[in-house]
């Protein structure tokens, strides 16, 4: 397989939804302006964080790969599951890369991707200073694969109501958040040859939290942009389709055990 991108980075947003179109964005209105976005990708059910960036990571529904918030809590990702995570497709490709991970929710880093894999893995207590970790890491180092896990929107969801205007204020921050992290890649001259995606895990009822199957909580955005992904709405994607969209990215070859698979005409070639 031919290799797309010299770079992946995947920024997620715990809790996010689709409440990304009622929130001020102008960060990733200007990341997405040429890429491929959604509002209706479908995440897994339940949907809760550790069976949602399982799926997002693993390639694979919860049913399979089976991790449960107190499962990734308590116990690292097993190295010989049927299901690895798309950071260990990526080291089997490239044993000298860099691999990074930095997650506010830390059980992603330790019950989601491997422990075996010399991926870089760093956390911090807020999203600001997760960050800032990201930006200094940045700074020396030229990930081939980055992921960055934002918790706060899901705390204000939890706090005001998922869509509550304090929770869409969040959104805005973390917004420019992400902005900071592209703008790290333009300077570094990378931009042209890295693969952003920007996705929620899940989002969540103005009342009562989430691991439901309302739209609220299932439906969430799903953005990608590089040099040639196919600039318009990406049609029927699930979560876990993240992980197979990074590995066509990165030339790596999906496991036959995924079920994630890249949405069709996103890549424009
Ligand atoms: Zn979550």
């Amino acid at each position: 397989m031919k290799q797309r991108y010299q770079r992946v980075a995947i920024l997620g947003v715990d809790g996010g939804g689709a409440f990304f179109s009622q929130a001020q964005t102008p960060c990733m209105d200007q990341l997405f302006a040429h890429g491929a976005t959604t509002y209706r990708a479908v995440t897994s059910i339940p949907t809760i964080s550790a069976e949602c960036w399982g799926s997002m990571l693993l390639g694979v529904e919860p049913e399979k790969h089976g991790l449960t918030n107190e499962i990734v809590s308590l116990r690292p990702y097993d190295p010989l599951s049927p299901y690895p995570s798309v950071f260990r497709l990526a080291r089997a490709a490239f044993p000298a890369a860099q691999l990074a991970s930095f997650c506010n929710w830390n059980p992603i880093n330790s019950g989601i991707i491997e422990e075996d894999l010399g991926v870089y893995k760093d956390t911090a207590d807020s999203d600001a200073a997760v960050c800032e970790k990201v930006l200094a890491y940045l700074a020396n180092n030229d990930p081939t694969l980055l992921f960055v896990q934002f918790d706060e929107v899901d705390g204000a969801g939890h706090k005001f109501g998922y869509g509550a205007a304090l929770y869409l204020e969040k959104i805005a921050e973390i917004d420019a958040l992400i902005g900071a992290i592209a703008a790290a890649y333009q300077e570094k001259g990378w931009a042209n040859d890295t693969l952003f995606i920007v996705s929620a895990d899940h989002g969540g009822n103005p009342l009562h939290g989430h691991g439901g199957d309302s739209d609220a909580e299932k439906l969430i955005f799903t953005g990608c942009a590089g040099r040639d992904i196919r600039h318009g709405e990406i049609e029927d994607m699930r979560v876990r389709d993240i992980a197979a969209i990074t590995a066509e990215a990165l030339g790596l070859t999906a496991p036959a055990a995924w079920t994630g698979q890249v949405p069709a005409g996103i890549f424009s070639c």
